[in-house]
């Protein structure tokens, strides 16, 4: 087989592979496979283009490739499960760099022997490719900032933000115009640097304005637009699988951000025309909560437990700080043999980051068949005699459906207090991601058990 046959076809078992591996990573329990089908798909996209397409610097190549990898390697390995979604945001920021490097490398090469309306789809390609990347790179550089408390939560809402949004789109269009219509190849030089910059002030001032409570979405989001960036950068190298691979990351990006906004009943446009959630602490006003704060003991905790019929764990992202899913199966499985029911609730937003929950409890061992979506358990929380609530806040917070003014107002939660007994673990009165108060914690059937949720639960295990 000639290189370019060799290349084509590791280039289909690539795309294949792909497919495979988003589709095993819809399920809990195809995941650990749908992942094995993704590295091996990038391995043969990587083997493929190395030996098929990088016909010369091979040195180069291999140190680059030596570097990246040891630091992919050290920092996926350092980075703890609560990290993930910072993680992801910096990645994120890397596929939008190098679709700007791509397409500014592309508009220097004066080789690249195109004329009249090939060279205006090659200039539309690079224009496009260096937008979307620029857009990802600096938003995606904020989204890390926020998710690692470097920036506050809160949303920069500029008097005429969509006034300035619609100015930055126009210039956008506008420098595109004249790139394109700069005949030789080669020049444009100008356009390219302004709109780039447009770009990268457009990206910052997008992720600005988007509060605390949204940014799920908008990791979200910059995944997908880091996969047409991928695409755009695909068009302008000629590459089919990164047109492919890129398609595929942009669409299941755009998928998730679309269903996330439905979990926290967003609209997606609102969401990214920002102003939305808010930073740390900034809600607490608005009215005093009625009730009191009761508090209760890991003893009398056990004790419910153990009498109760119906049990509904709702983890939270304090739970993955705390690191107490294996106690918490520990708890699970002591109740199951005294015949208590035990099933868990999960919002579709607990934790930081869409799954964390899932992950946690794999982890941990805890079987799937007692791992509930929220819509399919919050029907059952009046048949519930104790929910305990690990480390979560705005994601059992009645405000949500109550208070039309909260930030969270419209997001669905889990009902745990219709519940007979809720038992919230937390280590303080601190509010949650979204930074909003929560009524829960004053309501009558409401206990407090305050502490390190691992501390805690190991105490209630010893009872147990
Ligand atoms: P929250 O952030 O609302 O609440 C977590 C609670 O855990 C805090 O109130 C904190 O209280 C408590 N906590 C922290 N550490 C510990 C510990 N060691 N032991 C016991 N408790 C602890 O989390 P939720 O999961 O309820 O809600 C998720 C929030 O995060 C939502 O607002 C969501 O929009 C947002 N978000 C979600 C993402 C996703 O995709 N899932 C991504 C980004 C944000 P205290 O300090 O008193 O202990």
């Amino acid at each position: 087989m000639n290189s370019a046959g060799f290349v084509t076809v590791s280039y289909i078992a690539a795309t294949i592979l792909f497919i495979l591996a988003l589709g095993g990573l819809s399920n809990q329990e195809t995941a650990r496979r749908g992942n094995w089908y993704g590295i091996i798909g990038m391995a043969i996209a990587l083997l493929a283009t190395i030996l098929g397409v990088v016909t010369r610097h091979y040195t180069i190549l291999i140190i680059a490739l030596l570097i990246g990898g040891s630091i992919g390697l050290v920092l996926a390995r350092r980075v703890r499960m609560t990290q993930m979604p910072e993680l992801v945001a910096i990645l994120h920021s890397l596929v939008g760099l190098a679709a700007v490097l791509v397409g500014f490398a592309n508009f220097m090469d004066h080789s690249i022997g195109f004329t009249g309306v090939e060279l205006t789809i090659h200039n539309i390609e690079t224009y496009l490719g260096v937008l979307i990347g620029a857009v990802t790179f600096s938003g995606s550089i904020i989204a890390f900032g926020k998710l690692s408390g470097r920036i506050g939560g809160k949303p920069l809402t500029l008097p005429a933000r969509h006034w300035l949004n619609l100015a930055l789109l126009l210039g956008a269009i506008w420098f595109g115009r004249e790139f394109v219509q700069q005949g030789a190849v080669g020049s444009g030089t100008v356009p390219l640097v302004i709109m780039t910059v447009i770009a990268l002030v457009f990206g910052i001032h997008m992720v600005m304005a988007i509060g605390g409570a949204d940014m799920p979405v908008v990791v979200s989001m910059l995944n997908s637009y880091s996969g047409w960036a991928a695409s755009a950068t695909g068009f302008m190298l000629s590459n089919d699988l990164l047109i492919v691979t890129g398609a595929l990351v942009g669409s299941s990006g755009a998928i998730l951000s679309y269903i996330m906004c439905r979990a926290m009943n967003r609209k997606f446009l609102a969401v990214i025309a920002g102003g939305f959630g808010t930073g740390g602490g900034t809600a607490a006003a608005g009215g005093e909560i009625e009730g009191e704060i009761v508090a209760i003991q890991p003893e009398e905790t056990a004790e419910l437990l153990a009498n109760a019929k119906e049990v509904m764990i709702v983890p939270g992202y304090g739970m993955a700080v705390a690191q107490a899913q294996h106690t918490v199966y520990e708890i699970t499985k002591v109740l199951r043999e005294k015949g208590v029911n035990v099933r868990f609730g999960i919002h579709p937003v607990a934790g930081r980051m869409p799954g964390h929950m899932n992950v946690l409890l794999a982890e941990a061992k805890v079987p799937y068949d007692i791992v509930f979506e929220m819509d399919e358990v919050n029907e059952d929380f009046p048949d519930i005699d104790v929910s305990v609530v690990i480390g979560a806040n705005d994601i059992v917070n009645p405000d949500a459906q109550e208070k039309p003014d909260s930030p969270i107002a419209g997001m669905p939660v889990l009902e745990v207090w219709k519940g007979g007994t809720t038992i919230v673990l937390k280590r303080s009165m601190a509010t949650g991601y979204a930074g909003v108060e929560n009524p829960l914690f004053y309501k009558e059937n409401t206990r407090m058990l305050f502490g390190d949720a691992k501390d805690s639960l190991d105490a209630v295990l010893k009872t147990l």
